[in-house]
């Protein structure tokens, strides 16, 4: 079969979760069998995603292949429990840099280079190009931005060139607000929304509309009339307690049929395994019925819960798996200016996370939450960042190397437990050069957290720094108690360390990266287990106390 294409814009504004819809859209495909990838437009003109600051844009995912992409890359392999790589991603920066590369090669000679035809057919080459390399059946394109910006009119002018000569279906995702005092659905936004899309000579096939409630009869309608659509192509986007319930929501507004037929897909049967499983994920009643346990997320782009979206989703999935209900508190680390402020905050969690991040601003205040959780013996995990504070606290407040760092935040300190390696030194590109995607590890020890977690002895996870534990200090910490418990595969660096009195780890990874609703981390399902028995066992003592 010629590869078909799906594109997904949106109106009117950001934040409708387009890329939850691209994802379900390509669940509910992949539930008949049907190969399917997804390419991601980013209108901006970086190159890619490795230099923007994650409070902005939300987090920046990492790929398999070292590549950095948008969040919703994330979203996408969860859903569809795959991994993806670059080729995925296309940015304003990436697609110019291409041509411009072309006209200085001499690739139209004598030619003036124009938006369209050139960039246009640039685009359009890619995806071809994309969807016959990877010999696929679908490839569903999501459109970064909304119509009527700037940023991505020449990618909409090229997914109408694209629909002249193959088979496109063009999905639009607007939003039906409710004015609260008088609580009715209101459908101008869409219908200007709409209008916006087809004057750039789109007509959408299917129009998704992001609501509180579900769309009420006299909506839908309205939304039919004015988009010159059937009613069965209105679907509705209400909000969902469980956002992995989202295909199972289009299955039942008959979008599968929709998609199947338009694009001329003929006698396929859903697969009812997949459905079946994909129901198990998606039901949110799991774990409610227990006692919940607290997990605090000491970060500082706290405001914009966005920025760790993999973190909370792979607190998720292990909490799923587990049957565990799990509320999670967000600490703003540049809140915890003392360790009376880091009490008031910490007290009463059964376990804390210790996220990724760069920059100066925070570190004081999470490297006094992770010496709280150690004193106290709350189970502590560390991702990347995370990992390399909990070897500062140890150093500083077990070994007593009074003023010790990452040489990131204080390229003076005396003892620079963590330091750029040798091959960092020279990096002088920002884009690009950190220690980036899968790498491979060994576990060393066997009676550890990590090795009773990933039950083998080489992993392999996904990376996205510059700095390493400083190997002048290895030994030191070692002696004084902390247990580094993987390393890579040449022994050099450091990739997991652990507390010995207490439940502690950290990874220089980001397993997060890999945790799917199906297969969740085997690190946050060990955490969350660690969280629930230490909730457990206080339980146990308060009640023999009383
Ligand atoms: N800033 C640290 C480094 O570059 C940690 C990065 C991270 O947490 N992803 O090594």
């Amino acid at each position: 079969m010629q590869a078909k294409f799906i594109v997904v814009t949106g109106s009117l504004m950001s934040g409708l979760g387009k890329g939850i819809l691209v994802s379900s859209i390509m669940k509910v495909l992949d539930m008949y069998d049907l190969k399917v990838l997804p390419i991601k437009f980013d209108g901006y003109l970086n190159f890619d995603c490795g230099t923007m600051n994650p409070y902005r844009h939300g987090e920046v995912f990492v790929l398999e292949d070292g590549g950095e992409v948008d969040m919703d890359f994330g979203t996408y392999e969860r859903f569809l429990d795959r991994d993806l790589d670059r080729d995925s991603s296309i940015t304003g920066g990436k697609i110019i840099s291409s041509i411009i590369e072309k006209e200085r090669r001499g690739d139209f000679l004598g030619e003036d280079v124009q938006v369209t035809p050139h960039l246009t057919g640039e685009v359009i080459k890619y995806i071809e190009d994309f969807a016959e390399k990877k010999k696929i059946d679908i490839v569903v394109i999501e459109v970064g931005g909304t119509v009527g910006d700037i940023e991505n009119g020449y990618f909409i002018e090229a997914m109408r060139q694209l629909s002249l000569k193959r088979k496109v279906e063009f999905i639009n995702l607007t939003y039906v607000p409710v004015i609260s005092s008088v609580g009715e659905q209101k459908t101008k936004p869409s219908q200007i929304g709409i209008r916006l899309l087809m004057q750039a000579g789109i007509k959408p096939d299917i129009l998704v509309s992001r609501t509180h409630e579900p769309l009420s009869e006299k909506t839908r309608e309205k939304l039919a009339f004015f988009s010159s659509l059937d009613k069965s192509r209105i679907i509705s986007d209400e909000d969902l307690n469980n956002i992995y319930r989202f295909p199972i929501n289009l299955l039942k507004q008959g979008v599968d049929r929709i998609l199947l037929d338009d694009l001329g897909i003929k006698g396929l049967k859903i697969n009812r395994d997949k459905l079946r499983s994909w129901e198990e994920i998606a039901d949110d009643t799991v774990g409610i019925e227990g006692e919940s346990i607290r997990i605090g997320i000491v970060g500082k782009y706290i405001d914009l819960k966005d920025s760790y979206v993999s973190v909370r989703e792979a607190v998720y999935h292990a909490s799923h798996a587990l049957g565990i209900n799990t509320d999670i508190k967000w600490i703003e680390a540049t809140n915890l200016r003392d360790e009376k402020q880091v009490s008031n905050e910490l007290a009463g969690l059964d376990g804390v996370i210790i996220p990724g991040g760069f920059g100066a601003r925070g570190i004081e205040g999470k490297i006094m939450a992770i010496k709280y959780a150690r004193e106290n013996k709350i189970p502590l995990l560390g991702l990347c960042l995370g990992m390399q504070l909990m070897a500062v606290e140890f150093a500083r407040n077990v070994c007593k190397l009074k003023g010790a760092n990452s040489t990131e935040f204080d390229p003076k300190t005396k003892y620079k437990i963590i330091d750029l390696m040798p091959a960092q030194v020279a990096v002088k590109n920002k884009g690009g050069t950190m220690r980036l995607g899968a790498w491979k590890a060994r576990i060393t020890v066997n009676d550890s957290i990590a090795y009773r977690a990933y039950k083998k002895k080489i992993i392999s996870e996904r990376h996205r720094h510059r700095y390493e534990l400083n190997n002048r200090y290895r030994h030191l910490l070692e002696k004084a108690g902390l247990i580094v418990s993987a390393t890579t595969l040449d022994g050099k660096l450091v990739e997991i360390m652990e507390w010995k009195n207490s439940y502690g780890i950290g990874t220089q990874a980001h397993p997060e990266l890999k945790s799917r609703p199906s297969r969740p981390s085997p690190l946050f399902l060990s955490f969350i287990n660690a969280a629930s028995e230490v909730k457990k066992q206080s339980l146990n003592t308060s009640t023999k106390s009383e």
